[in-house]
């Protein structure tokens, strides 16, 4: 599952609740790394499924095992493959299993000459060291340090930017109508650099900014957005010293001097052509020096709610210089053709995200990040499903693709790249099963993403109940999972999408957040439960195979968000 950018910087720039959260993260590790927990043993071996399943579907269900499932998870996730971080050797390590997987299944290879591989152009950019941000003093240009005074936030598109502005303070940066609280009232900032605090309006009453704790306005992304909104072409947030209570800078400058990737040539991934650049409290200083404020007294104002906008006659000065790498990697697109004369020409895809985030920052001795649960696991179960349909004594009716997708974690790139490159039309494209992170939580059922959004939610139910599931509830909307994943790069085309996930409930959520993106997310995760997992692959399995004989293709539910996506696509 993809850690969103903005979320993250939610969490730094507020420096409120969700800052405790990710300090568990990067301090303290977790005990499941622990290599001494054994694999759990398949707990069931016997098909859950019920008797009035047709027989000459027995065998391919029966397929689907936990041994596969595990044996899989094993391979995928061994140290050997570093992490499956996206273009290196261990993520081209496994699209090769993978690949042999689909190939000894009878999948047609779809990919590029006769192969399973589907090229996915991608670039790399990182920030150079040699950026300069400078600050207006006495009618001087005093050049700040890169990392120790300044950090870029959001990097400039490939070709960097070199631009000077004028300076705006605007307080928190914050405009909510709802609180009827504004702090661009009577500001012009168009063309300019806005300068905004970490925070919001302190508050006791839950009515107002959510009280003590942190509202969606404190988070920096929002603010940049609202900046951007009222003109500005470039913003500097300053960091409040308070923030340090809960993480160092050194861990700030951890997140924002990693490479960024994008889809090679793509605008929509590339990132905005607006500066955004936060600066170390030190720097604060400088920035209101020879403006007749002082900085003092402005975290003060903050602290206390009495912080306001103003006007500053200075100017800023940056040259942010970005380093280009071109990557390339890869889907894996095994087919299965349907066997109806018509139907055929439609098209359900299974994905799963083969790709995990490699090498990072060692927690206890240990710093492969192996991706069991993310995403070995999926990728598993969309083997065993590649599987258990290719062993059909009757093809379905419609045809199927099963796409192993890359560069998940770099922001849902590979299957952008898909859907920007279909080996398919979209427009028959009929439906998306997206596997993310399977065989973990509550054991006794599976939350489905988009469940309610379509038709597919009827098949996944019945198939669900048909295993000796049964469906749990998204007990956490505020993570907006259904926008995190894979089949959200379909959906934006139109396509009726599910993600039939894990049994997360609320209360196993401290859980999740002990091993998500951690070294210890490895096949050692006693979370795992491979029994459970064969069942929630064998509910895909029977919903994907009811859509495929279905007369009719699955439909969005009235009214939903992305109904009429297909349509404006078309346009
Ligand atoms: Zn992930």
């Amino acid at each position: 599952m993809y850690f969103r950018f903005p979320f993250l910087l939610l969490f730094i720039v507020a420096g409120l609740v969700g800052i405790i959260i990710l300090k568990d993260h990067l301090d303290e590790g977790v005990s499941a790394a622990n290599k001494a927990v054994p694999v759990k043993t398949p707990s069931e071996e016997t098909s859950a499924v019920r008797e009035d399943i047709p027989k000459t579907h027995f065998a391919a269900l029966q397929s689907i095992s936990s041994s596969d499932l595990r044996r899989h998870v094993v391979f995928l996730a061994d140290d050997v493959l570093q992490g499956r971080d996206t273009g290196s050797r261990g993520a081209r390590i496994a699209a090769l299993y993978i690949s042999s997987q689909f190939d000894k299944f009878g999948l047609r290879p779809v990919g590029e000459n006769g192969s399973y591989y589907q090229t996915v152009y991608l670039n790399e950019k990182k920030i150079s060291a040699d950026s300069e941000f400078k600050i207006e003093i006495d009618g001087e240009m005093v050049p700040l340090k890169y990392k120790v005074d300044f950090l870029v936030v959001t990097p400039p598109n490939q070709s960097g930017m070199e631009v000077t502005r004028d300076l705006i303070f605007t307080a928190f940066g914050i405009q909510a109508s709802e609180y009827d609280y504004d702090d661009f009232k009577n500001l012009d900032v168009k063309g300019k650099a806005t300068i905004y605090v970490s925070g919001e309006p302190p508050s006791d009453d839950e009515k107002y900014f959510r009280g003590n704790k942190a509202s969606q306005y404190s988070n920096g992304s929002a603010k940049r957005r609202t900046a951007k909104k009222n003109g500005a072409d470039a913003a500097i947030g300053v960091v409040l010293p308070e923030l340090f209570e809960q993480i160092s800078w050194a861990g700030i400058q951890n997140f924002y001097t990693r490479s960024k990737i994008s889809l090679r040539n793509d605008a929509a991934t590339e990132g905005e052509d607006f500066a955004a650049i936060i600066l170390h409290p030190d720097a604060g200083e400088l920035l209101f020096a020879g403006t007749g404020r002082d900085f003092a007294d402005i975290k003060k104002a903050a602290m206390d709610g009495t912080i306001q906008p103003f006007e500053m006659s200075k100017k800023i000065q940056m040259k942010l210089i970005v380093e280009n790498n071109q990557i390339e990697d890869s889907n894996v697109a095994g087919f299965l053709e349907g066997s109806d004369a018509e139907l055929k020409s439609e098209v359900i895809i299974f994905t799963a995200h083969y790709d995990h985030v490699g090498i990072g920052t060692p927690v206890k001795g240990d710093s492969i990040y192996n991706g069991a649960a993310d995403n070995a696991s999926g990728t598993s179960g969309l083997m065993e499903l590649a599987e258990a349909f290719s062993l059909l004594p009757e093809r379905p009716k419609r045809s199927m693709l099963f796409l192993a997708v890359t560069a998940e974690e770099k922001g849902l790139l590979g299957s952008k790249f898909y859907v920007k490159n279909p080996i398919f039309p979209l427009a028959k494209t009929v439906a998306n099963f997206n596997l993310d992170m399977i065989g973990i939580g509550d054991t006794t059922g599976v939350v489905v993403y988009g469940i309610e959004r379509s038709t597919l939610g009827d098949m996944i139910t019945k198939a669900v109940q048909e295993v000796g599931l049964e469906i749990i509830p998204d007990e956490l909307p505020e993570q907006r999972i259904f926008y995190r994943s894979d089949h959200f790069s379909f959906v934006k085309q139109g396509i009726p999408s599910i993600m039939p996930g894990f049994g997360i409930r609320r209360e196993w959520f401290a859980n999740f957040n002990k091993f998500y993106h951690q070294p210890s997310d490895d096949v050692n995760l006693f979370y795992f439960d491979f029994g459970y997992m064969k069942k929630s692959v064998q509910a895909i399995f029977l919903a994907g195979l009811w859509v495929a004989n279905a007369e009719k293709s699955p439909t969005w539910t009235p009214g939903d968000e992305f109904e009429h996506a297909r349509e404006a696509k078309q346009e």
